[in-house]
C-alpha cells in the first residue's frame, strides 16, 4: 500500500522470561493509511497500552516488524527513534500531561523548541494551534484555570503544532464527562476532516464509534478490524 503511514507485521510482545513470561501481544498485524481515523478498542488488560507504546516507538516489539514512514522501527538506534518520534507522532494522553507552571501558549510551544524554531515563529504557530482547537481566548491561562476539556484541547493543540504524520491518543476522554468527551471527539473528527490521521485507543464502544474504523483486540490478538457503520445517524444524533 503506497500511502501507508505505518505497518506492523506479526508483532509479538513478551514481558519477563521463562516460567514468568507473559505473552501480551500475539501476531498483531496492522496497517494505517494517511487520512484514516482508527480506534483500537479492547477490554482492560487486552494489550492496548502495550500496543500504543510500540506504535508510539516508546517500546519495542519482542518479535515482528514495525515500519513507520517506511523506516524499520524495530531496528533503529535510540537516537533515530527519538527523532522519528518527534517528527512523526503527536501524543495525546488521558491525563493531558501539561506543564503545571506554564501557560497554554508555552505548553503548546514546548515541542517546537526541539524543532529549533525561533521564539516569534514558535509563538505564532502555537497561537494558530490554540485557535484551531477553539482556545483563542486562553493563550495565557494556566492549566489550573482550565477545565478538563480545555486542558485536553491544549494537549491536542500541542500535538498538532509540529504537524505530525499522525496523532496517537491513549484514552483521550478517560478523564472527561460524557458531554465534554463528545466535544473532544468532535474536534478529532474536524481535525481528521482537515486531513490529520488519528489513531485512538479506548475501552469504550461509544467513543470508538467516532472513528471510521475499529480494530478490536482481545487477549493480545486482533479479533476484528472493520469500518464503522451508521456514521450519518450518529452525526445527526450527536
Ligand atoms: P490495556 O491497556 O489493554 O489495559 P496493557 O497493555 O496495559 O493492557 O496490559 C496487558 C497485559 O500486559 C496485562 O496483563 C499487564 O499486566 C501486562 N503488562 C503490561 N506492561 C507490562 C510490563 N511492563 N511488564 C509486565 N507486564 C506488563
Ligand atoms: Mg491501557
Amino acid at each position: 500500500m503506497t500511502n501507508a503511514i505505518l505497518s506492523m507485521d506479526r508483532i509479538n510482545k513478551v514481558f519477563g522470561f521463562g516460567e514468568l513470561a507473559l505473552h501480551v501481544l500475539k501476531d498483531v498485524s496492522l496497517e494505517v493509511r494517511e487520512g484514516e481515523f482508527v480506534s483500537i478498542m479492547g477490554p482492560s488488560g487486552s494489550g492496548k497500552s502495550t500496543l500504543m507504546n510500540i506504535i508510539g516507538t516508546l517500546d519495542r516489539p519482542t518479535a515482528g516488524g514495525y515500519f513507520l514512514q517506511g523506516e524499520a522501527v524495530h531496528a533503529l538506534s535510540e537516537k533515530r527513534l527519538a527523532e522519528l518520534r518527534n517528527e512523526a507522532i503527536g501524543f495525546v494522553f488521558q491525563h493531558f500531561f501539561l506543564l503545571p507552571r506554564s501557560n497554554a501558549l508555552a505548553n503548546v510551544e514546548l515541542p517546537l523548541i526541539y524543532g529549533g524554531k525561533g521564539r516569534a515563529e514558535r509563538q505564532e504557530i502555537a497561537r494558530q494551534a490554540l485557535d484551531r482547537v477553539g482556545l483563542s481566548a486562553k493563550y495565557r491561562a494556566m492549566p489550573n484555570q482550565l477545565s478538563g476539556g480545555e486542558k485536553q484541547r491544549v494537549a491536542i493543540a500541542r500535538a498538532i503544532s509540529t504537524k505530525p504524520r499522525f496523532i496517537l491518543a491513549d484514552e483521550p476522554t478517560g478523564a472527561l464527562d460524557t458531554a465534554t468527551s463528545a466535544q473532544i471527539m468532535r474536534l478529532f473528527r474536524d481535525l481528521n476532516g482537515d486531513g490529520t490521521t488519528v489513531i485512538m485507543i479506548t475501552h469504550e464502544q461509544e467513543i470508538a464509534e467516532w472513528a471510521d474504523r475499529i480494530v478490536r483486540i482481545r487477549d493480545g490478538r486482533i479479533e476484528s478490524d472493520e469500518p464503522v457503520a451508521k456514521r450519518e445517524a450518529k452525526e445527526v444524533a450527536g
